[in-house]
């Protein structure tokens, strides 16, 4: 079943790509990289009114973020490109016509204003218009119409679109390779339209022709092309052709309740539904993306990964060349996989801990720049190994360590009242005194001799060292102490506990 396996992610290019689609695509990738196959991207772009400009270099630039790049797709390889449908367009309409000789297509001049009528009627007698086999013969379509009317019709340029002849009175046994077989009774089918007198395929012709010439093995995409399988599968039969394997990915869900994640849930809930940061043109609106957000890719597409499949162990966090090696086809669920902000903030949490110091800290330096601190890049990374375990994102470095780079402003009111005491300032003074008498200034120096002196006063050591938080940090959180004092230096520890005596006393 995996020979010569070739995948394509084919996404109309009609606004940024929703992590459902991102989804799509890793999976596509995986499986393609499981089987040593080809990942083809096709820009899926016939629909002209929902064209949107900027969408197609949003899909590449998302999938190069995710690290997830494709063999073959526009401008990239381009054994059977074009990949761009617009640029397939005089192929498509060569296929209706074979579809139209072989008596598998037919023509409809029906207008717009004739099947409103239709629906209408329908609507008040209580019954949806459905066009297909049972009004097919007395509707205004080439069925209907002699030879010669039809001539005269497509002579005059009448407006027409080509139908698909849908079997009647057939069962058709499908066959998916997450769901299993999928029984489809084709008289509830309706004939869909193929091609349109403008030139124009719909995305059924088109998106069948295409898979049929690019030789793809296996279609992989999301739950709500099910309801095209049937006729994708009958228009394989129509034109003589293999059909591909067919697996659709069960859908991303709210994080509450039922339904598909939409971009309003995101909104409302204060997380992105794009990779990346996305601007409409026409209305100037930008929407969050997980990149700008400060998520790092390899936990987004971690995340991703989970949603709608399992590796069957307690096993959460993979590489993508781990993920490569575990993924299947058949670890893919059936039911909508709820998505949860919480999960991906984990995600990268963990991947955060897995980052070098370095890598870290060449992504704070920047941060810290902006605030007008230009940092030692040594004095930096000490910090980052310090605070890292409590960070969930990079920009959480600030909150965490900004006391490394400025003295505290104020202090928490609540610490200050409970922490320093009357007798609070005496202590600290008598510590400035042991803090100066340190020579060389530093962990274990410092250890010994505070530690000692409090010892030797036989006092409880948070008599003294919560006060000394509140001094150097102007509240009670952060790192070991010590770490702190010997990273600030000793000058600025005495200069910072005779603030707080100053401002606390
Ligand atoms: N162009 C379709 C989309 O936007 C592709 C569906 C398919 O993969 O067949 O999702």
């Amino acid at each position: 079943m995996t020979d010569n396996v070739r995948v394509r992610f084919a996404p109309s290019p009609t606004g940024p790509l929703h992590i459902g689609g991102v989804r799509t695509a890793l999976f596509n990738y995986l499986f393609a990289k499981k089987y040593n196959g080809t990942f083809v991207l096709r820009i899926e772009d016939t629909d002209q009114t929902r064209y949107v400009k900027n969408a197609e270099q949003y899909i590449v630039d998302a999938l190069k973020w995710c690290n997830i790049p494709f063999d073959e797709g526009p401008g990239n390889n381009e054994k059977f490109g074009p990949y761009r449908q617009s640029e397939r367009k005089e192929l498509y309409q060569e296929y209706a016509d074979i579809l139209l000789e072989k008596g598998w297509a037919y023509y409809a001049f029906d207008t717009a204003e004739e099947l409103d009528a239709h629906r209408k009627n329908h609507e008040e007698n209580g019954k949806t218009f459905t066009y297909n086999w049972h009004n097919r013969e007395k509707l205004n379509s080439s069925l209907a119409l002699s030879a010669q009317e039809v001539e005269a019709k497509l002579a005059a340029g009448d407006k027409y679109v080509v139908r698909f002849k849908t079997p009647q009175d057939e069962t058709l046994i499908l066959e998916d390779e997450i769901r299993g077989k999928i029984k489809i009774d084709t008289n509830v089918l309706d004939d869909k339209v193929l091609f349109k007198s403008d030139g124009m395929p719909t995305y059924h012709l088109a998106n069948i022709v295409d898979d049929h010439l690019m030789e793809i093995s296996h279609v992989i995409r999301g739950e709500e092309w099910l309801p095209s399988m049937a006729l994708h599968i009958l228009l394989y039969r129509a034109f003589d052709w293999k059909a591909p394997k067919f697996a659709h990915l069960p859908l991303i869900l709210k994080p509450v309740g039922k339904g598909k994640l939409s971009k309003r849930d995101g909104d409302k809930l204060g997380f992105p539904v794009f990779p990346l940061e996305y601007t409409n043109e026409q209305t100037g609106d930008v929407s969050r993306g997980y990149k700008e957000d400060g998520y790092f890719n390899d936990a987004f597409i971690n995340m991703l990964a989970l949603l709608g499949w399992n590796p069957g162990t307690e096993q959460e966090i993979f590489s993508l060349e781990e993920l490569v090696e575990a993924f299947d086809l058949s670890r893919v669920s059936k039911s909508g996989a709820k998505f949860s902000p919480d999960k991906t903030n984990w995600f990268n949490q963990q991947y955060l801990q897995t980052k070098s110091d370095e890598e870290l800290t060449a992504l704070y330096l920047p941060i810290l720049e902006e605030k007008g601190i230009t940092a030692d890049e040594n004095f930096t990374q000490k910090i980052v190994s310090l605070i890292k375990e409590r960070a969930t994102f990079v920009a959480d470095f600030w909150e965490l360590s900004n006391f490394f780079f400025e003295n505290p402003s104020e202090y928490d009111e609540k610490a200050a009242k409970k922490q320093w005491k009357e007798t609070t300032g005496e202590l600290m003074q008598e510590l400035i005194t042991v803090i100066s008498n340190i020579e060389e200034f530093n962990i274990e120096n410092a250890q010994t001799e505070i530690k000692g002196w409090i010892t030797s006063k036989e006092i409880g050591f948070g008599k003294v060292m919560q006060p000394l938080r509140l001094s150097l940090v102007g509240k009670l959180a952060g790192p070991d102490l010590f770490d702190i004092m010997t990273m600030i230096g000793k000058e600025n520890t005495i200069a910072r506990i005779k603030n707080a005596i100053e401002k606390l006393s």
